[in-house]
């Protein structure tokens, strides 16, 4: 039977509930342990899908095409394993799903309410997974902070399985504890504020894991331990670290894992060794020399770009480089700064997105990169880009365009796919998840993949408008990726110059720590020169 091992975080958000829930996985999986991390988010929204990136950072995509919590990206990235539409969930699902069945009459003419209806959903989704049989453990990460309204019944559902569950149970409570400068202390009092929220809830945490810029002493953890009812070896410190990939290292050296094991019951044994995962920590500290990588994009926003520049950071690491990224933002790219801003960049990534905003700065920088031959990445939008650029500049149809950007262009180089005419809702319509792609043997990509079929992650509506293959691939544009089934273009390249590929599919969602994605490592080769 799976056990399960609920994340929560208190006192304010961006504490890293991710990179810990996480890091949990990491090290009971080092172990030879079967896990599977999920997301529940408080938000109504049924999906991440349709909110702007300002609001929630990036979406994250599974294989099986659901458009997720950017945190599933974490847990792909560091655990290597796939996650699917059920390692998500939000509270507009929850509650589609109640007034679904309600309609359908599955509630025999019961008052529905918050509890037990919604609970009860939620909670046989926590044990969706666990009951599949496949995996040891189960990580709940419940999204917001403890205390919101839109939390209430999650932490309700979490009680109800805390007490059926026992000791195949375990709570986990991210808090923060701020230091003080003028005072010079670390105050552990919002942490005994977030713990008694807890308990208001009929939650106590087995273990407290506290987010600190500086490091707390025995002392300290004493004082938190016997305040919030905490065994001292369950008080465990989050101290800033350099990257996000040390802190399965730093948990697993104050004994989270074992901590874990020991609350349920599961002899501890041997400290797995993270054999490579040490290396690829050693490389990036070992790592003098820089790459700079410009992601030209919209957003002025670290999280909205997170699993390219996570995969651009992978990939630097293997090449025994530091990644030093500088945000380029497309929307006052001219041609009068274009060369003070992209001169200094060894490669440039032309970002995803949605709308006109900022494309023709995003194009602008395909042609700097195509007339200076520096290696250039176009991801989804981003190769959109590439296409359109050429079509203006090389192929002299000026008014080319994407017909999301310009409907009425008569040269829409980039056009809606067919399926995708009729539909009028627009979230979870797109093309999304994996698709299979065939390489043109002869080409660069299959070089890289040393692979003639791959597949890849999607999402988009438009795609290349086939019309035109051949007269770009006679000035020398190539489409070296094609899907098997319907044709689509999925790669172009120039092959006449360094390195210059634009994939409709996002290669981001699937560069782990350990297996660096093929395309980034190439281009980050390439990028070094
Ligand atoms: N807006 C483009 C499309 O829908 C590209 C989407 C993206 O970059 N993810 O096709």
């Amino acid at each position: 039977m799976a056990k399960y091992i609920f994340v929560t975080g208190g006192v304010v958000s961006s504490l890293g509930k991710g990179i810990i829930s996480s890091s949990i996985g990491k090290l009971l999986q080092a172990r030879g342990y079967k896990i599977t991390i999920q997301k529940f988010d408080p938000y109504i929204n049924i999906d991440p899908g349709t909110l702007n990136p300002y609001e929630h950072g990036e979406c994250y995509v599974t294989v099986d095409g659901m458009e997720t919590d950017l945190d599933l990206g974490h847990y792909e990235r560091f655990t290597g394993i796939q996650t699917t539409r059920a390692n998500s969930m939000t509270t507009g699902r929850i509650y589609k799903s109640v007034i679904d069945k309600e309609r359908r009459g599955d509630y025999l003419g019961k008052t529905i309410q918050v509890v037990p209806h919604i609970t009860d959903e939620i909670k046989s989704n926590i044990r969706h997974l666990g009951e599949t049989g496949d995996y040891d453990f189960v990580i709940t990460e419940i999204g917001g902070t403890i205390g919101d309204i839109e939390s209430a019944p999650f932490l309700e559902a979490i009680r109800q399985l805390k007490w059926e569950l026992g000791r195949e149970a375990v709570s986990i409570h991210l808090t923060y504890v701020p230091y003080l400068k003028a005072a010079d202390e670390l105050k552990t009092k919002p942490t005994q504020h977030s713990v008694k929220e807890m308990l208001s809830y009929g939650i106590q945490p087995d273990i407290l894991i506290l987010r600190t810029e500086k490091h707390l002493d025995d002392n300290m953890r004493m004082k938190v331990a016997g305040f919030c009812n905490v065994d001292l070896e369950c008080v465990i410190q989050s101290e800033d670290l350099p990257s996000i990939y040390e802190v399965p290292v730093n948990m697993q050296k104050q004994g989270l894992d074992s901590a874990i094991l020991r609350k349920m019951g599961i002899p501890v044994g041997e400290t797995p060794a993270l054999g490579p995962w040490r290396e690829f920590l050693e490389l990036r500290r070992n790592a003098t020399e820089v790459v700079r990588i410009g992601m030209v994009g919209k957003y002025d926003l670290q999280d909205a770009y997170k699993s390219i520049s996570e995969s651009l950071s992978h990939a630097a690491t293997y090449n025994n480089r530091k990644i030093e990224i500088s945000f380029i933002n497309s929307e006052f790219l001219t041609p009068q700064d274009i060369e003070t801003k992209l001169a200094p960049m060894d490669g440039l990534v032309i970002c995803p997105g949605f709308g006109q905003r900022g494309t023709e700065g995003k194009i602008l920088a395909v042609e700097y990169a195509r007339r200076h031959d520096v290696p250039c990445f176009g991801i989804c939008l981003g190769m959109q880009m590439m296409v359109i650029e050429f079509a203006r500049n090389v192929l002299g149809y000026a008014d080319a365009n994407s017909s999301e950007l310009d409907p009425s262009t008569p040269h829409n180089v980039i056009d809606m796919m067919e399926d995708q005419k009729n539909i009028s809702d627009m979230g979870g319509t797109m093309r999304l998840g994996a698709y299979d792609c065939r390489l043109d043997p002869k080409s660069r990509v299959a070089e890289i993949y040393r692979a003639t079929e791959v597949s890849e992650r999607h999402r988009h509506r438009y795609e290349f408008n086939s019309a035109y293959i051949a007269e770009f691939e006679e000035a020398g544009m190539k489409c070296v990726g094609r899907n098997p089934a319907t044709d689509l273009v999925e790669i172009v390249e120039i092959p006449s110059l360094k390195w210059f590929v634009g994939t409709q599919f996002h290669p981001e969602y699937q560069s782990t720590v350990l297996h660096p994605h093929p395309l980034f490592m190439s281009f980050i080769k390439a990028a070094i020169g």
